[in-house]
């Protein structure tokens, strides 16, 4: 479908929940949300859940890109084919209009994007010569584990991508491309106007150097499609909240030859009710007896991976003292720095009893009775 229809006839703010008015926070927020609930990992088999679940995608891809957005409000309040000469977000010709001294910029202008409106987002928006494609940006979020150790999964989003009939040629299959015959491929043309003369993008092929005489019925012979795509994407160990991870050449394709732009995937983690972090490093409070602290001996540590370490506490350890397992945070791995392990960080907090057996209430009266100095008011 084309980009300016779909665009007219859905309602993304009604999609994700919002006012027209949202700021770019509460439309991140409302998508957030929204892509937790629906997100197919969550709903495995739901075909309601994963369908919503694009729909959501698609309106956030819009909506949550400011140019994109300003688009898509001109074209909901004047009708497809209203928003100027692309749908394909930023890029579009420069003009100096300084050059033109006296000249009619307006039919100048009119000469050089005749043919082009209604051609589909992808052409339409296409410069001269090659043109990187538009970084594409994904939210992923993931639970603590997952960050900690890293894990290989889907995305689902709604882009521009390679169109999946021609490959991205824009030639219907079995057909290809031939060189402009106006401009020789170049993409230009040399233009004599009266006083002055400049170049300008080739109308023929509307700049790109070739012709397609039989468009691919599917993107209309742009080479792009906007739909729902799944990236495998693989997640280092060691993420954290709020981190951007870029993946080179995943997101939208480029036009005439231009490479491809990147996937920009936004990570969320979520708190582990036990374990916090910092930096590579795992922290993690672990309640001991008052016996255990004063007198020392070893203690149970829980661990990420599930399994418990022992932990030696020297005679009089004090409570709230934090003491370091070597090894056992998040073990990265990166080009720069090689492999690295963090440590966990265990914080021992002496748990005082809120009721007392007659045994322990002996002793502790029998301590209380050996205790001669108060530590509190001795100064
Ligand atoms: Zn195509
Ligand atoms: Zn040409």
């Amino acid at each position: 479908m084309d980009a300016q229809r779909e665009w007219f006839e859905k309602d993304y703010y009604k999609l994700l929940g919002v006012n027209a008015d949202a700021t770019a926070k509460e439309i991140t927020k409302a998508y957030r949300k929204l892509a937790r609930l629906y997100h197919p990992d969550q709903n495995p088999g739901d075909d309601a859940s994963e369908e919503r679940f694009k729909e959501v995608s698609a309106a956030y891809d819009v909506l949550g890109d400011e140019a994109k957005r300003k688009e898509y409000d001109e074209v909901r309040r004047l009708g497809p084919m209203a928003g100027g000469f692309g749908g394909g977000g930023p890029g579009g010709f420069s003009f100096n209009v300084g050059d033109v001294q006296g000249g009619d910029i307006g039919d100048l202008l009119g000469q050089m994007f005749r043919g082009q409106r209604g051609r589909g987002s992808g052409r339409s928006s296409s410069g001269v010569g090659p043109r990187r494609g538009d970084d594409v940006t994904a939210q992923l979020n993931l639970d603590f584990e997952d960050a900690a150790t890293g894990l290989t999964t889907t995305l689902y989003l709604t882009s521009d991508a390679r169109c999946s009939t021609c490959s991205g040629s824009g030639a219907r299959p079995g057909t290809h491309p031939t060189v402009c015959g106006i401009c020789g491929g170049r993409g230009v043309v040399d233009d004599n106007q009266g006083m002055f003369s400049f170049s300008s993008p080739c109308r023929n092929c509307q700049g790109s150097g070739s012709v397609i005489q039989d468009p691919c019925g599917t993107c209309r012979g742009s080479g792009v499609e906007r739909r729902p795509r799944e990236v495998k994407a693989r997640i280092p160990a060691g993420v954290s909240d709020g981190q951007t991870i870029r993946l080179a050449g995943r997101g939208t394709p480029g036009r005439n030859g231009g490479p491809a732009g990147d996937l920009l995937v936004e990570i969320s983690v979520a708190p582990h009710r036990q374990f916090g972090r910092s930096g590579r490093n795992l922290t993690v409070t672990v309640p001991v007896t008052f016996p255990q602290v004063a007198l020392g001996g070893h203690i149970d540590v829980p661990t990420l991976d599930g399994s418990i370490v022992k932990l030696r506490l020297k005679p009089g350890t004090p409570s709230g003292s934090r003491h370091r397992v070597k090894g056992k945070g998040i073990t990265t791995t990166s080009k720069r720095e090689g492999t690295k392990s963090g440590d966990l960080i265990v914080t021992v907090e002496v748990e005082v009893p809120t009721s007392l057996t007659d045994e322990q209430r002996s002793a502790i009266e029998r301590l209380a009775a050996a205790t001669t100095v108060d530590q509190r008011t001795s100064p």
